[in-house]
């Protein structure tokens, strides 16, 4: 079997926080237009980082096609590696093919392409994976997954607490030892004003008022990590400023793209989705 890739946490900071900028926010201000959510992800080549595929949340289509699971459908259904829109320079012409955010022709799911393994490969998250995509990632045989923003994040900067809520009320089952798990009303409380996202410097915070981390981010399938993390890892500090304040301005891209599905959702702006 492929080993997952190992790449220093300034290699990976590096092609992680451009692909984003690059590839990603493109795509998802784009869906937003249409009434999907701000969720982005990519796949990234294990030998040298390079963009693979990239795509962004089409839950005006369908509420299953979060931003990983529509990135995973479009790795398998891609025949060249790297995607023709990430060969082109630049993600303008990915945009007016209508390639990269789920429109388009049914997949036909080629076999014997060039796919490289998910096993081997790097699969970034703008935001931490919601229990459909960390099933789907586990299934797919990605080992090694990165996200910009935690799920606090989401509920908190973003105002999307479906991440945790799901995670608590369908797989928390109450234990002899664990007898009293926090209402999921309560879910929600305490927001922080925005920005202030410091709990995915933690990695395995607790979100919900629990000791407990929500899901297992390093397991027999994969390891999930933030950018964050990534950041501490970093020996020289002067190095390490230079990266959160990288982080920041990543994050900042998503300051009107946070506002502007909030808008299209107070106008009525059509999508599939349930949960909005
Ligand atoms: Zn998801």
């Amino acid at each position: 079997m492929d080993q997952p890739p190992t790449h220093s946490p300034t290699a990976l900071l590096r092609a992680l926080l451009s692909t984003i900028e690059t590839h990603v926010v493109p795509l998802t201000a784009a869906g937003i237009a249409g009434g999907s959510k701000v969720f982005g992800a990519a796949v990234l080549s294990g030998a040298d980082l390079a963009p693979l595929t990239a795509a962004t949340n089409d839950e005006r289509r369908s509420p299953l096609l979060h931003g990983e699971v529509n990135c995973i459908q479009r790795f398998f259904a891609q025949e060249r590696f790297p995607a023709a829109e990430l060969r082109a320079p630049s993600p303008a012409a990915a945009l007016a093919s209508g390639k990269g955010g789920g429109e388009g022709e049914n997949p036909p799911y080629p076999l014997g392409s060039a796919r490289p393994s998910p096993r081997a490969c790097v699969f970034l998250a703008t935001h931490e994976p919601c229990c459909l995509c960390l099933s789907a990632l586990a299934w797919s045989g990605f080992a090694r997954v990165y996200y910009l923003f935690s799920y606090a994040d989401t509920r908190d900067v973003f105002a999307i607490p479906y991440d945790i809520d799901i995670l608590q009320a369908v797989f928390r089952v109450p234990c002899a030892s664990s007898p009293s798990l926090p209402a999921i009303s309560a879910i929600g409380e305490g927001s922080k004003s925005k920005g202030e996202g410091e709990e995915g410097k933690k990695g395995n915070e607790s979100e919900n008022g629990d000791e407990r981390p929500l899901y297992n981010r390093t397991n027999k399938f994969f390891t999930a990590r933030s950018v964050a993390e990534l950041v501490a890892e970093v020996d020289d500090p002067e190095e390490r400023q230079v990266w959160e304040k990288e982080i920041a301005r990543v994050r900042g891209l998503y300051d009107e793209l946070g506002e502007r599905y909030q808008r299209g959702k107070r106008e009525g702006v059509g999508s599939a989705s349930f949960w909005k």
